[in-house]
């Protein structure tokens, strides 16, 4: 294990939590955010019952305040990354309300900004320099493809293989991605907070000496926001959509829990999301999930259902 140099306690399964700022325009609100530990503590308050008793303790691998930086987010994952060049799989999600920082995390605001990298191209880059400045005697080839699943289902085109050289060319296909995703504007973007969307980067390692391949493979997932749909509101088209996303957001806790339990029985076969996955879920594969928070006082009930989907998987 040349790169496995992450030490847990919890097998192949971490939680991390991020807290997003206040966004500019937005007045200063109170928060629910009562304290962020070193050690990975988060207390959260209840915004209607003021007092010491409505404080409540979560605990994760790790908690990245509202002024961390998309580096510091990237050097505790890191690690993780690097373990797929010794042949592990690894799965990275993104789990939170709309608006909650999952694209910014994953993918980060601004491409053009290196510093507002997100967690994708830092991991893609990284691999492309250790795999060419380290091992002499292995050759990597290293595949990127794209997916999406929405309505539980993944369309086809999305799904080729890009073998890519450097992070160059991850970056201009992506932004083709992007663009096209821009062009109908409102929509769409829209719809991409209701798809879960997947990058995925398959590497193959050959000894040139030996002949010996060695294969890794991880996942950078964007979910679909975790948000409730209000029932009584949602008809149609949109509540299909939030019947699918609930489905496979719950299908996913499950699969995650029983992994954590180490239950025999894995149901993976629930959702589109778990078969694509299953793979790279379970046995010798890594999982760490980012849990985005909102700090302000109306996302309350948001930020419990999230962190109690967290307290369950870890
Ligand atoms: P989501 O993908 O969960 O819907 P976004 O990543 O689009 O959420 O974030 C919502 C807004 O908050 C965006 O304007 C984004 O730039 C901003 N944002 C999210 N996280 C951060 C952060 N850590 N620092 C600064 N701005 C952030
Ligand atoms: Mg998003």
């Amino acid at each position: 294990k040349l790169y496995n140099e992450v030490q847990d306690l919890k097998g192949n399964i971490r939680v991390y939590c991020r807290v997003r700022p206040f966004l500019s325009g937005q007045s200063a609100k109170q928060t629910t955010m009562q304290y962020l530990g070193e050690n990975g503590e988060l207390v959260v308050m209840n915004p209607s019952k003021p007092g010491k008793e409505s404080h409540r303790l979560f605990k994760f691998n790790k908690v990245f305040g509202p002024a961390s930086t998309q580096e510091e987010v990237f050097r505790d994952t890191q690690p993780l990354i690097r373990s797929v060049l010794d042949g592990y799989n690894v799965c990275i999600f993104a789990y939170g309300q709309t608006g909650s920082g999952k694209t910014y995390t994953m993918t980060g605001p601004n491409l053009t900004s290196v510093a507002d990298w997100g967690v994708n191209y830092r991991a893609l880059n990284d691999l492309f320099n250790i795999s060419q400045r380290r091992h002499s005697s292995i050759a990597y080839e290293i595949v990127v493809q794209m997916v999406e699943i929405y309505n539980e289902q993944v369309p086809v085109p999305d799904a080729s293989l890009h073998p890519v050289k450097s992070t160059d060319d991850v970056l201009e296909l992506m932004s083709v991605g992007l663009m096209n995703r821009a062009v109908g504007a409102t929509a769409l973007n829209e719809r991409s907070s209701r798809s879960h969307s997947i990058l995925t980067v398959h590497v193959r390692g050959t000894d040139l000496e030996t002949n010996a391949v060695l294969r890794g493979c991880l996942h950078l997932v964007d979910l679909a926001g975790s948000e409730r749909v209000d029932r009584s509101e949602a008809t149609g088209d949109r509540l299909r959509e939030a019947q699918h996303i609930n489905k496979s957001l719950s299908a996913l806790g499950d699969v995650i829990f029983a992994l954590a339990q180490k239950n025999a029985h894995v149901p993976y076969r629930n959702s589109k999301l778990t078969q694509v996955l299953q793979s790279s879920l379970g046995g010798q594969a890594k999982t760490l999930m980012f849990v985005q928070l909102n700090p302000d006082v109306e996302s309350y009930s948001e930020t419990i259902s999230t962190l109690k989907f967290a307290e369950r998987v870890s």
